[in-house]
């Protein structure tokens, strides 16, 4: 889908104006929220309970965590078992966001580029 997305636009890039491009991010990040940045890690960790016997078979407690940096510090946030699904999705759509805003960038400079070249040749296309 995402390729049959990409052709698409292909195919309109070269006429595109910046309100365009615009419309299309718009579009394009409407169906991407929730969106975050950060990385969903799973780990088995000890429950600090002495007498724990899934510790003491040496299985562990299996628990995910969310990692991320901001204003170069680093986080991290216990993720419960059950709002692991909601929380892999917000981190996809945070990786589908980020790939949009880099697509975004060489198309909205050039849509800028375009009108500029058809208001100063007082031109409309
Ligand atoms: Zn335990």
């Amino acid at each position: 889908m995402w390729y049959h997305i990409s052709e698409m636009i292909r195919a309109t890039t070269e006429t595109e104006t910046p309100t365009d491009v615009v419309r299309w991010l718009q579009s394009e990040a409407a169906d991407l929220w929730p969106a975050l940045v950060g990385s969903l890690s799973f780990r088995r960790t000890r429950c600090g309970h002495e007498n724990c016997q899934t510790c003491l078979s040496g299985e562990l407690h299996p628990s995910h965590v969310l990692y991320g940096q901001h204003n170069g510090r680093r986080f991290a946030v216990y993720v419960p078992e059950d709002l692991v699904p909601q929380v892999r999705r917000a981190v996809e759509n945070g990786r589908a966001l980020q790939e949009l805003l880099v697509q975004a960038g060489p198309r909205y400079v050039k849509a800028l580029k375009r009108v500029r070249v058809s208001t100063s040749k007082r031109k409309k296309s």
